[in-house]
């Protein structure tokens, strides 16, 4: 599904020096890298405050600890979405309320958010699913007129341009009150181990943050608050600083490979090829994914791995349905999107080293299979 081996080779000499460097320096904790690379990411972002921490759930939860969100209170999330979203806030005691997402952009649906908003709820947490950012403007609407933070699970979508109504832009994750994101391997800024970061403008809650990811600590072995221990390695940061420079080179390149695949798919009427935007940047495709219509999924999924292709299925259970995340309080008619979703859905091999070549065989096989049903 990635090439990482290929992406590694284009910037190995520099990844390897910084490295070497940080062996060298022996300052493996908080280095100079990790206080770099932070400006670095705040000034690519246009953010005022990055915190790094040591993944994205960490990112998450943290996120949520700041705010100030209390065991009771109600966090409005996707259905449809990885499971580290739902599970910190359930983490935190509080309690969460999944929603609907939209069938095209794949992402929460706003009507679904205004119908689930009670006077519990604190907070939404939309997240940019496969690299396409949410509804942003009319989310921060909602919210501010129900005094809600909005949390920007950011983990699919780093380096995604915003467009508003008036024109400018502006990176997905710096749009809410706090944003998070995920530097694992594999995500579109990812770095050689597990790494996250939490985005914000606000100056106060950048000083919580920092101090909720320190064990609590504003002044050294003074905690004023209960805090976590969780720290972006100078490591995994030398190799980050290494990959920011290049990232709008790699989005673009997941974009083109996108309108590639779509090019030749699109026009087939037992797929539906995902959303792109013409005119703006707000879609980084950390994932390309197709919806199959009235076709058996899995008979694919068995096809394309029999020619040595591989292919991903995110999601196959919607959260509602997961033992861990199921509630009496949910009923099944608020759910028709995502749980027709996990059955379409079909996520194909989507990375910065796709060749014409490998989009050719790909597509052309996922064309023969359904010519032959
Ligand atoms: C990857 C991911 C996370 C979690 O990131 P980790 O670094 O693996 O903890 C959270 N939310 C979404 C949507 C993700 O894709």
């Amino acid at each position: 599904m990635v090439d990482l081996k290929g992406q590694y080779k284009q910037i190995k000499e520099r990844v390897d020096t910084s490295i070497a460097e940080v062996m060298e320096s022996t300052a493996f904790i908080n280095g100079p890298e990790v206080h770099t690379f932070q400006k670095e990411l705040e000034e690519y972002l246009g953010v005022k405050h990055v915190i790094p921490c040591a993944n994205g759930t960490d990112a998450l939860q943290i996120a949520m600890m700041g705010l100030g969100l209390k065991p009771g209170d109600e966090v409005i999330t996707a259905d449809f979405t990885f499971a580290a979203t739902v599970e910190v806030i359930a983490l935190l005691g509080l309690t969460p309320v999944l929603v609907d997402v939209n069938p095209h952009s794949f992402n929460i649906d706003l009507e679904a958010v205004k119908k689930a908003i009670t006077p519990k709820t604190k907070a939404i947490v939309p997240v940019h699913l496969f690299g396409q950012v949410a509804e942003m403007q009319e989310l921060m609407r909602i919210a501010k007129e129900n005094k809600l933070y909005v949390i920007e699970d950011n983990a699919q979508a780093i380096g995604a341009d915003y467009t508003q109504q008036d024109g400018s832009k502006i990176k997905a994750g710096t749009i809410g009150h706090v944003g998070s994101t995920s530097f694992f391997p594999s995500k579109n800024l990812g770095c050689y181990g597990d790494g996250g970061a939490i985005f914000t403008n606000d100056d106060e809650l950048a000083h919580t943050l920092r101090g909720i990811v320190n064990h609590g600590m504003y002044e050294r072995y003074h905690h004023d608050v209960v805090g976590v221990n969780s720290r972006l390695d100078s490591i995994q940061a030398a190799v980050l600083r290494a990959k920011l420079p290049h990232l709008d080179t790699y989005n673009s390149e997941r974009r083109e490979a996108a309108r590639k695949y779509t090019k030749a798919l699109a026009g087939n009427e037992k797929i539906i090829t995902p959303l792109i935007c013409d005119i703006c940047d707000c879609h980084v495709f950390h994932q390309y994914t197709l919806r199959l219509k009235d076709i058996d999924r899995d008979a694919l999924v068995k096809y394309l791995n029999s020619k040595d292709i591989p292919c991903g299925v995110y999601y196959p259970i919607p959260l509602h349905k997961q033992k861990a995340y199921a509630d009496e309080r949910y009923n099944e008619r608020d759910f028709t999107v995502t749980n027709q979703l996990v059955q379409e859905v079909i996520s194909l091999p989507m990375h910065t080293e796709l060749d014409d070549e490998q989009i050719d065989f790909i597509t052309k096989t996922v064309l023969e299979f359904l010519d032959g049903i």
